[in-house]
Order: structure tokens, then sequence, then C-alpha cells
């Protein structure tokens, strides 16, 4: 039996250059690790996957994409037995946060450990690349530029100990209708991705908290205008900077001081919005 962490993303920033042939857009985004995670345990069993995974509006059954990375793994390094997934959730559904590619993830690295199969974590992202285009990215972790469909990976150096405020309005967000509802000549507030990775790189995070942008945005708040909402609240407790997180619905803020970060989440988390507070990793 092993038990691993499966820790959620934000964007820093999300651009879409352009749309390809097979359908996926081009992208550019600088991801960040949090935190927040669900805990992942993998044991053998004599044959199967099996899951056991009780939250809302995620399948208890072969279709979760934990089960999915599962059956990648055994199949492609033919192991001689099975598994079975415990999945204690904590990251939001459908949130923007990377959840179910963060669990496949841990699953794939899971499996690796506990089959002492010593595949490389290059190869292990190339597996999970098949699974989902954010989940090399999450077997990857850390500070990163995301290209093509978000699994081409250069780590940025890291961006430790920053306090994140998300806030999740109890609403989800299909990834699907956002890029369908994305007019790629009608983007005006592109990020200066290079100038975002700058300012990584001299952690000047009051400079990353303002040139934070999500091209995707604009397109979630004609149709969520809390996610605005939530913004501006986030700014008046305190942020120095908030955005939406990928595809939403889920918002948040970046601190420049920790307690400052408590007093923000003592106040929102009395609204209907799901709260959490977290820092980069
Ligand atoms: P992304 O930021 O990569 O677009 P997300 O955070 O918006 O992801 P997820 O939480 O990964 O979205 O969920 C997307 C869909 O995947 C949901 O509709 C959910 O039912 C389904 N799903 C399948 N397996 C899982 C899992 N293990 N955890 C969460 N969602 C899962």
């Amino acid at each position: 039996m092993i038990s691993l962490e499966a820790h959620a993303k934000i964007n820093l920033s999300l651009d879409v250059l352009n749309k390809r042939d097979d359908g996926y857009h081009n992208l550019r985004m600088i991801m960040q690790t949090v935190q927040l995670h669900d805990t992942i345990s993998i044991e053998k069993i004599p044959s199967g996957v099996e899951i056991d995974c009780v939250a809302s509006y995620v399948p208890n059954n072969s279709s979760n994409i934990a089960c999915k990375a599962a059956e990648a793994m055994i199949s492609k390094y033919n192991l001689n037995a099975g598994v079975r997934i415990k999945i204690d959730k904590r990251i939001p559904v459908a949130a923007g946060l990377a959840g179910g590619s963060a669990d496949a993830a841990a699953v794939i690295k899971g499996i690796n450990t506990l089959f002492n199969l010593g595949i490389s974590q290059n190869e292990l992202m190339e597996t999970g690349s098949t699974i989902g285009a954010d989940v090399p990215y999450c077997i990857m972790g850390g500070t990163a530029l995301a290209e093509g469909k978000g699994e081409e990976l250069t780590s940025i150096s890291l961006l430790k100990d920053v306090p994140i405020l998300i806030v999740k309005p109890r609403i989800g967000v299909s990834t699907a209708w956002v890029y369908k509802n994305l007019n790629l000549d009608k983007i005006v507030d592109r990020p200066n991705t290079e100038a975002l990775i700058s300012a990584i790189q001299n952690r000047d995070i009051s400079f990353i908290a303002q040139n934070m942008r999500n091209v995707l945005e604009s397109v979630t708040v004609i149709k969520h205008p809390i996610i605005k909402k939530i913004k501006k609240n986030l700014l008046e407790e305190g942020a120095i900077g908030s955005m939406m997180s990928g595809s939403g619905p889920s918002v948040f803020g970046i601190f420049d001081d920790k307690n400052k970060a408590i007093s923000a989440y003592n106040k929102i988390k009395k609204s209907k919005n799901e709260c959490i507070l977290t820092f980069t990793i």
C-alpha cells in the first residue's frame, strides 16, 4: 500500500495562441503547484482496477481519470496484478484546479513506486500525456511554463510559500464549453509571459500579482458574473492581485503576507463560496 498527495495547480497566466488541426488549442501558460491536495492510496490486488472515491460529481467507477491512468500503466508495463485506488477528495471538482489530472498523475507515480518499475519521470510524463493534457505537468509539479496542449513543459525557478486564497463559487465549469466560446480574434488582454517568467525568477511577487492574465476569464465571466465579484472582493480584502484559474470558476488571490491572507480567509469563508487558504510549493 502506498499513499500520495495529489496537488492542485493554479495558473499564474493563461494565453491561447491558436486553434490546431486536431481540435486542441496551442496554449502558453504558467502553472504553479499549491499545497491543497487530494490523498490517494493505492494497493495491489490480484487483477483489475478498483476505485473508492466518494465525492459529488466525481465518477466512482472506471470512468474516473485515476482508473484510466492505472489501466494505462498496467497495460503499458504488462503488470501481472491490479490495483485498488482510494481517493480522499479535497480539491474542488471542475474548478480549473486540475483535480482530476492531479489524481491521475499521483496514480502513475504511485504505480511506478508500488511495483518498483524504476521508470524515469520523462517516460511517466509521456504516459500521462495519453490520459490528459495537464497530467504531465502534474507529474512534474512546481512552477513551469506549459506550451502546446499543455504537455510541453519548461521548469521555472520555484516560487515557494506564497499565500494563496482560492475562492470557488458553487458552480462547475466545463473546460470544453469555455474553449468553444472563446473568440481568438477578440482577445485583447494577453499576458506578457516573458515578463512574468522574469518576475518569477526575481521573486517579484507584486509584479506577478499585478500582471497575471488569463484570456479565458472573459468567456467564463459572461456566463458567471460572480467571478468578477469574487476578484473584486479578494482585492478589497487585501490580495495584491487576483485572477481566475484555468477555465474557472475558481478565482485566487495572491497575498504578500500570511496574516493578511488569514484575515481575508476568515472574512470570505462566511460567504456562500468555497474558500481555501493554501500556499505555493
Ligand atoms: P482542468 O483545470 O484540468 O481543466 P478541472 O479542475 O477544471 O480540470 P476536474 O476537477 O479535473 O476539472 O474535473 C473535470 C471532470 O472530470 C469532472 O466533470 C469530473 O466528473 C471528471 N473526473 C473524472 N475523474 C475525476 C477525478 N479523479 N477527480 C476529479 N474529477 C474527475
